[in-house]
């Protein structure tokens, strides 16, 4: 008699459909312990222990969900080991061993379902609905999370939405950086689900399209946000991916002064030509985000994510607004290229962000600077801090109180009027020069034309250098026209397009952009449209990547010298060839089917007769075979690796996804 833990899925599947009070009868009456065991149940028997008709029909719902649960997590496995094509292979030395595993919790790892709980929901995005949840680990403690749910259509998971999903999951699985934001683990449930760490205030864009009283975010907290970003995004860059969907919306607030990147569904791996990656077909692209290679041709590269940080930027000091509101992918392209549009400056942006911002929309992605060199020229381009040295209560003028915090948006040594932000206030507004002093000069009053103060204040010393160069307007960039605004069109939406169908879309629009991120590719036959891009061979593409061809369960050979398999396996044979009788052949499928996570009957019966009906050696068969679905290692490989871990499975996959 098999023990009585290996009927749990009963008592869950009955909890479900609340028809907990027959696990006994159906347990002990019926004699049923596996979910196969119902193909013998007749609607009889289970009028026999008191069961309704509906609730039958329950059950048997109940029963068909739960059988194609078990037959997607191996799916699943393949999938996620077909990514091994688009992943730096970080294969150990075959002679060393594993290395231990770390810490529990610091680990990404496959989380089982009932260790995540789900709480409120907190928003939803291109493939799933996120929640907050509770990870309880196994020593108790518990950690809040944020769990993001495959979306599953009526037939299952939708084949883009899914390989999105997983490719997010193999790309987190590798990063660790203060401002990305970080990936617990993998559950592979009904749905899938990836269990992220939690940011708990929510999106940038959120906050930053706050409605009153919620105040505006500080200028000087938005340059802390824009020089975390580039950090990250040089990290990105250094990791050799691109991220694609740089925009406000995916930028999570981990706490009011940390932002972390996040939403890595777009992200691909710069492995193309001079570092790029080009798009094989039409999938959804965030067009008004992205630089004119990336529109044109679907090229993709550290430099057009350096693009859509400059557009990322103009959200900031936008308070959130919609870059090209209303205006057509097409059109967008165009004044791009054509015109050399670019986005106008935002009041509260100074001359010498926004100069920073036109130099990551150069025309061409080899002028933009890269995100390190980025990082310098944000600490160049801090707008200085001062504060009130007298009162300020003029009509028009910015209300200052002696002390405030003033961040100066605008002002030369040579101007008697700032223009700044009130930091306690967060108002923005032009007051007299010589209500502020600066952070830089903490003993002196600020500049005034004509005053001659000033000039003793500047001279020799370099942080007067500094903050002086800092009030001085910027030249302007070469080869833009600055400042010119796009003419504005209502109603037609555009965050999220391909860059197959730049022409107008049929779809409405005002949406914003977090809704629009749902919208999927439509190739349309644009009446004024570029040329259709030139999209690289197929291979770049990961849609239409053949994946790995693995037979479904290849002969093995024999070991009958290893240990055990798994906990409960027999370490019975037959001789090589040997008929068994099918009962007996029933109990061991079942008994390969007990200790190998997420196999089907089909696939134990297979690895039995693979093996003479060697239990043990088909369940190490297919532990291997479930490695190596997981990760992008050899067989030869799973098996030391696996051999390591004593033939425990989920130690083996946390490894192996540690290392992927
Ligand atoms: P996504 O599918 O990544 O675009 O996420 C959709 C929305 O869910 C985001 O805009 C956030 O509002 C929210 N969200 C996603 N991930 C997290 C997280 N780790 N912590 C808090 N909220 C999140």
């Amino acid at each position: 008699m098999l023990p009585e833990v290996n009927s749990l899925w009963l008592l869950r599947l009955l909890r479900d459909i609340q028809l907990a009070q027959f696990y006994r009868p159906i347990l002990e009456e019926l004699n049923v312990t596996r979910p196969e065991h119902f193909d013998f149940v007749r609607p009889e028997d289970l009028d026999g222990i008191g069961m309704g008709r509906p609730a039958q029909r329950r059950l048997a719902e109940a029963l068909k969900r739960h059988c194609s649960g078990l037959k997607s997590k191996n799916w699943v496995y393949k999938i996620l080991g077909g990514f091994g094509s688009e992943q730096k292979e970080t294969t150990p030395p075959s002679d060393s061993p594993p290395c231990p595993l770390e810490p529990e919790g610091g680990l990404k790892c496959l989380i089982p379902e009932g260790a995540v709980c789900r709480g409120e929901r907190l928003g939803s995005g291109c493939f799933g609905v996120v929640h907050r949840g509770l990870w309880m680990l196994p020593s108790g403690q518990s950690v809040p999370v944020a769990v993001k749910s495959l979306r599953v259509g009526p037939e299952g998971p939708v084949g883009a939405e899914l390989g999105d999903f997983l490719r997010e999951v193999s790309v987190m699985m590798k990063l660790e950086h203060p401002h990305v934001l970080r990936l617990h683990g993998l559950v592979l449930g009904q749905p899938l689900q990836m269990v992220m760490e939690l940011a708990p205030l929510g999106s940038l864009h959120a906050r930053l399209t706050a409605p009153a009283p919620t105040p505006p975010l500080p200028v000087s907290l938005l340059c802390l946000f824009l020089r975390q970003l580039a950090g990250a995004m040089a990290y990105l860059g250094s990791r050799g991916l691109v991220h694609r969907d740089l925009a406000t919306r995916n930028l999570l607030l981990a706490s009011p002064r940390a932002i972390k990147v996040a939403d890595f569904g777009l992200v691909r791996p710069l492995g193309g030509a001079g570092g790029r990656y080009v798009m094989g077909g039409p999938r959804p692209i965030p067009y008004a985000w992205c630089a004119p290679e990336s529109l044109r041709h679907g090229a993709f590269s550290s430099a057009s994510d350096v693009w859509m940080f400059g557009v990322t930027l103009w959200e900031m000091f936008t308070g959130g607004e919609e870059p090209w509101a209303g205006i057509p992918p097409y059109l967008i392209l165009h004044q791009l290229e054509k015109e050399r549009a670019r986005l106008p400056r935002p009041p509260l942006c100074s001359r010498a962000l926004y100069t920073l911002a036109l130099r990551c929309w150069a025309s061409h992605p080899a002028d933009r600077p890269s995100f390190s060199y980025l990082e310098g020229l944000l600490k160049e381009a801090q707008p200085p801090e001062g504060h009130c040295v007298r009162e300020v209560m003029e009509p028009g003028a910015l209300r200052m109180e002696l002390g405030d915090p003033i961040t100066i948006i605008e002002g030369s040594p040579d101007s008697t009027t700032w223009k700044g932000q009130n930091g306690k206030t967060f108002k923005v507004g032009s007051f007299p020069a010589s209500a502020v002093t600066l952070a830089d000069w903490p003993a002196t009053r600020p500049v005034h034309r004509g005053s001659p103060a000033r000039g003793e204040r500047c001279r020799g010393s370099p942080s007067g250098e500094r903050a002086k160069a800092k009030l001085q307007d910027p030249p302007p960039a070469q080869g833009h026209r600055r400042d010119m605004p796009l003419p504005r069109m209502k109603g037609i939406s555009k965050s999220l397009e391909s860059v197959l169908s730049l022409g107008p879309r049929p779809t409405g629009g005002g949406s914003s952009p977090p809704e629009l991120r749902h919208a999927r590719a439509v190739p349309q036959g644009p009446p004024v449209l570029p040329p259709r891009p030139p999209f690289a061979s197929s291979s770049s593409s990961p849609s239409s990547q053949p994946s790995r061809e693995r037979p479904p369960w290849p002969k093995r050979e024999l070991h009958p010298s290893h240990p055990m398999g798994g906990p409960g396996a027999s370490k019975a044979t037959v001789p090589c060839g040997g008929l068994l009788s099918d009962p007996e052949l029933q109990r061991r499928v079942m008994e390969v089917e007990f200790s190998v996570h997420g196999v089907t009957h089909q696939e134990c019966q297979a690895a039995l007769r693979a093996t003479g009906g060697d239990v043990v050696s088909a369940i190490r068969n297919l532990k291997v075979d479930q490695l190596f679905h997981l990760s992008s290692r050899s067989r030869a490989d799973c098996r030391r690796i696996l051999e390591h871990y004593q033939w425990d499975l989920s130690a083996a996959s946390r490894y192996v996804l540690a290392r992927s």
